[in-house]
């Protein structure tokens, strides 16, 4: 009766067991040979019992852990310390892979003899967290997808991450980060001396980081991640979207490359203007020269018209000696300069109304200022400005008398903001922007003689030392021209 009752008790066990749909429950003989199959090993597992029982446990594994003997290792384990549990790959009969969650058990007889193990699994890809709600969030994602483990094994991706690697999906299940991202991932997953896994990884999260990808055929791109982390029943698991971004390393490249050519174009072209300009000089000379001997000794000895042809070019040349020096002081003025140090931008003034002494005593203009600043710049080329802005303030002066005042004032930032008023025609706003452009005139030079230089020669100089250059005027109210600097340390 004791028999039979054990019997039907063993019975009851099986079939309890063989009802288990979503854990592997099977035995092993001490060797490792498979004894016993429940149906949940078969649904996760693939292989019927009778294919099976008799068969090494070790065609669960994947083909580098039996190399390494791991199979053998797990058994020395288990019946060394009683049970053994961990998380690793699996391989289906298929040959698919899945990371599952194994407990093995060394089963012993009352008087401790090893008679074999039990090996309880569960497939993790279908655990809640990583679960077909997971996938399919990852599916719709644009980036390729890979959840890793904090060994660094791939443990999910989607399916622009097998197509972005080359891979396919079961190829890269199971298999280390870095085989596809050779450096800078895994790395990051590990906690060292100092910090803890959490502390490593909430350092990397959310930002992009640039690595490199590797392919299956073997060739790099770069590539950008963000990682996140997920909490699951596993351990923290990482999340890692991965962006293809050759296009946008390709774009940066040619950026720096057509900037590259477009500040040597404009640096020849600079060259150009200076020897040009330069080298027209010495000729010009002559012919103004000898058009000007010309008029002296031939005035009145020719007819009439001679005389008045010979004006023309005598007026041409001269004009034409005007631009050429002014294009010449152009061409100077972003490139040649005195360092920057610290000066008085009220003696840079007075000497830029020194050299303006005659056209303000021609004008009896009146020409004030506040006590204005020292600061690190140019000191010459600052003179240069203000001798072009006050120049131009008594130039295009209206019917009164002008009036011409220079200040300074430091704004939020670094910067100081210094202006030149006057009281003269003012400027149509539509014109605010022309005016500083090379050669850009509103008046005829019947009106006012000039080249349309001054003005742009003032915007390259400020350019060059950091600053800007702008208007604020009203026709027939005077007009305000500012200019701004930074400040800096003298060096
Ligand atoms: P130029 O004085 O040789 O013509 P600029 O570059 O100095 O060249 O000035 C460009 C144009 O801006 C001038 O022709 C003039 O029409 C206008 N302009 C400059 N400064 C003033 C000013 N203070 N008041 C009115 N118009 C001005």
């Amino acid at each position: 009766m004791a028999e039979e009752a054990l019997r039907e008790c063993e019975e009851k066990y099986r079939m309890l067991l063989d009802e288990v749909q979503d854990y592997a429950i099977f035995m092993l003989d001490p060797q490792g040979m498979v004894v016993s199959w429940n149906a949940g090993a078969e649904r996760i597992k693939g292989y019927r019992g009778e294919q099976i029982i008799g068969h090494n446990f070790s065609c669960f594994f994947p083909v580098e852990d039996i190399k390494r003997g791991r199979p053998e290792e797990i058994l020395r384990m288990a019946t060394a310390s009683g049970r053994h549990e961990y998380q690793g790959m699996r391989v289906r009969k298929d040959g698919s892979r899945f990371l599952a969650h194994i407990v093995f058990i060394a089963l012993r007889d009352p008087t401790g003899n090893l008679r074999g193990f039990s090996e309880i699994s569960r497939d993790l890809s279908e655990t809640k967290e990583s679960g077909e709600k997971y996938r399919g969030l990852l599916e719709a994602a644009p980036d390729a997808m890979v959840v890793v483990n904090q060994s660094g094994e791939i443990v999910l991706l989607n399916l622009q991450a097998e197509k972005q690697f080359g891979y396919h999906r079961d190829e890269l299940v199971g298999q280390k980060v870095k085989n596809i991202i050779p450096e800078g991932f895994a790395e990051r997953l590990l906690a060292d001396g100092l910090r803890s896994a959490e502390d490593a990884l909430a350092q990397q999260m959310g930002t992009g980081i640039e690595l490199t990808g590797r392919r299956k055929n073997g060739s790099d791109f770069p590539i950008e991640i963000m990682l996140s982390p997920l909490e699951s029943a596993e351990g923290i698991l990482v999340t890692a979207a991965i962006r293809d971004i050759s296009v946008r390393k390709r774009s940066e490249e040619h950026l720096v490359k057509t900037v590259g050519e477009l500040k040597r174009s404009n640096d020849e072209l600079q060259q150009f203007a200076y020897v040009a300009s330069h080298d027209l000089q010495e000729p010009l000379r002559m012919v103004a020269s000898y058009t000007q001997l010309l008029a002296k000794r031939y005035k009145g000895r020719l007819d009439s018209d001679a005389d008045e042809f010979i004006a023309y070019a005598v007026d041409g040349s001269t004009r034409m000696q005007g631009l050429i020096q002014d294009l010449l002081a152009y061409s100077r003025a972003g490139t040649v300069g005195t360092p920057l140090r610290e000066i008085s931008s009220e003696n840079a003034l007075k000497e830029a109304l020194t050299n303006l002494r005659a056209t303000i005593e021609e004008s009896d203009a009146v020409v004030t200022h506040d006590s204005l600043p020292a600061i690190t710049t140019d000191g010459m080329q600052l003179a240069q400005v203000f001798q072009n802005l006050v120049g131009n303030a008594i130039k295009y002066r209206s019917a009164k008398v002008p009036n011409v005042h220079v200040s300074a004032a430091k704004n939020g930032g670094n910067e100081w903001i210094f202006s030149v008023r006057d009281n003269g025609l003012g400027i149509d706003p539509q014109y605010f922007e022309r005016i500083f452009v090379l050669f850009q005139r509103l008046h005829g030079r019947e009106t006012f003689k000039g080249t349309g230089i001054g003005l742009a020669i003032c915007k390259k100089m400020l350019e060059r030392l950091g600053g800007r250059i702008w208007v604020e005027s009203q026709p027939e109210k005077g007009s305000t021209f500012y200019f701004a600097l930074p400040e800096r340390d003298a060096k």
